[in-house]
């Protein structure tokens, strides 16, 4: 639920480029069809091809390959929902013949879910078969494609270490997904997990692309590895920008929320934290990925940065705080990280855990007590 704003710049394009091709078997006939492909699509693949041509000079074969894998995400997004059409129309045509065959089989929901089912479904019926080697055009670019994942597969084991270099390039040490896990990366072993945003069991043809490969933890990565609902990635523009932690609590005393005197047990007990967003990616991810679930988990830290912030905001407080600061090293500017203990700028998010959560708890009631909110 943080965004990455990480954009490689030509050098860094031209590293990529040139790690992803050292694990690939014949780059260029894999551009070839990249090419065909881009011109079989109208106006988005024009626009991708005439952009492909900046790559020409340093790389004459495989120039339609170098901007494919270096492709923004709202384009890649563009080209899903072209590969999307083709496949539910596939998926229609299949679920309208196979059903005339064969009662007994439910609606195919996506491609992932065909291919699943497919030999189940030939040896069941020998006229299915006949219908899928007729009805399934996206097949054939799946097919095209899927070495993709093989090659992406041969990342770890080169010596140049992508796993390691995407996410040291993009600043992560937080999985931009829960903002709950580090996502730790080793150099020698042990590196993050890469989620692949569109995930390449339906999309071989985006399993090396740079935007849609999402440094994360490793829960967030297997629950989402086989959700079929539309989510948000951390790479859309704006991301998250909108979304909110909240938290409910009604207090024992006479107080509102912000200015309760209560004590960290009870605060713990009663607390609810809610997570908000009007849109509707967003609260899917919330949903798919049990993101609030998992922040029920930290009802401790929630409190102790609720009592933290609250006596942070209160300027007697923070006067004090700043004194006893002062007296022992602690400089006015590294004070408020050191009492409470995470970031608090937006740019910061990426690297400890629950800084959102500070952040949004901060600003909420720092504006509620009548000042902060300009952060
Ligand atoms: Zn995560």
């Amino acid at each position: 639920m943080i965004p990455i704003t990480y954009r490689l710049d030509s050098a860094a394009e031209k590293e990529y480029v040139d790690k992803v091709v050292s694990c690939m078997e014949h780059p260029e006939t894999y551009s070839k069809k990249l090419e065909s492909l881009l011109y079989s699509m109208g106006a988005i693949g024009w626009d991708i091809l005439t952009r492909a041509k900046r790559f020409q000079f340093d790389y004459p074969k495989i120039y339609c390959l170098c901007q494919w894998i270096v492709m923004p995400y709202d384009e890649m997004e563009e080209i899903r929902k072209y590969l999307e059409g083709i496949i539910i129309e596939d998926l229609k045509s299949l679920n309208d013949s196979i059903r005339e065959i064969d009662k007994s089989i439910k609606e195919l929901t996506s491609y992932h879910d065909l291919k699943a089912r497919r030999t189940k479904l030939y040896s069941k019926n020998p006229a299915v078969k006949k219908l899928f080697l007729e009805a399934v055009s996206y097949d054939s670019i799946y097919t095209a494609f899927k070495d993709f994942i093989k090659f992406y597969k041969e990342f770890p084991k080169d010596s140049h270490r992508v796993n390691h270099w995407i996410i040291e390039k993009t600043g992560l040490k937080v999985c931009p997904y829960c903002n709950i896990q580090y996502t730790y990366s080793r150099k020698t072993q042990a590196t993050a997990q890469l989620d692949h945003f569109f995930p390449s069991s339906e999309y071989p043809i985006f399993a090396l692309c740079f935007y849609n490969l999402i440094p994360s933890c490793p829960a967030c990565n297997r629950i989402k590895s086989n959700a079929t609902e539309k989510l948000a990635s951390p790479y859309k523009k704006n991301a998250f920008k909108d979304l909110r932690i909240t938290w409910d609590y009604k207090p024992s005393g006479a107080e509102d929320k912000y200015h309760e005197t209560d004590s960290l047990t009870e605060l713990e007990e009663r607390i609810d934290i809610k997570i908000e967003t009007l849109l509707k990616d967003e609260n899917q991810n919330l949903d798919t990925m049990k993101i609030t679930d998992a922040y029920q988990q930290h009802k401790d830290y929630a409190s102790e940065i609720i009592k933290k912030i609250r006596t942070y905001t209160n300027p007697k407080a923070q006067k004090l705080i700043c004194d006893i600061g002062a007296s022992v090293g602690i400089t006015p500017d590294e004070v408020e990280r050191f009492y409470l203990g995470n970031y608090l700028n937006e740019s910061d998010m990426k690297k400890r855990p629950l800084a959102k959560m500070t952040r949004d708890f901060y600003l909420e009631i720092a504006r509620a007590r009548g000042g902060g909110g300009s952060r």
